[in-house]
């Protein structure tokens, strides 16, 4: 959607290191890792938030969930991964296109503060 930076890097209009891609997801690095593993898992569709997905189509959702779970796979995460999505600004989402962060590589305790 015009000017969405998740929208332009799922359009690949700005380059991104693209993990994998689905027909409804895109899987990319994100640009400030905060584990050894750090991807983020989009909707081709604009939406702003995880209330909006489900609102739209809950398949919207399903489809980054499951696509979490393969980029797990993918990366070697056999020993456990955490996926986050951020909704609303008191939970810290800065942008506002769905976006799932798969976190690996090392242990991620709880709470997560
Ligand atoms: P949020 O805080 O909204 O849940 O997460 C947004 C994430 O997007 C952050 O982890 C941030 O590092 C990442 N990010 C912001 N701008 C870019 C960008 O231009 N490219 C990539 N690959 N990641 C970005
Ligand atoms: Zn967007």
């Amino acid at each position: 959607m015009n000017d969405c930076l998740f929208c332009k890097i799922a359009a690949g209009e700005i380059p991104a290191t693209i993990v994998d891609r689905t027909e409804t997801t895109v899987a990319f690095r994100d640009v400030a890792p905060v584990s050894p593993t750090h991807v983020l898992v989009v909707p081709t569709t604009h939406v702003a938030n995880l209330d909006e997905a489900l609102a739209v189509d809950p398949a919207i959702a399903a489809d980054v969930i499951t696509q979490c779970a393969r980029v797990a796979e993918m990366e070697g995460l056999a020993d456990g991964y955490r996926v986050v999505i951020n909704t609303g600004s008191l939970a810290g989402q800065t942008v506002h296109h769905l976006h799932a962060h798969v976190l690996g590589g090392r242990a991620h305790h709880w709470p997560p503060g």
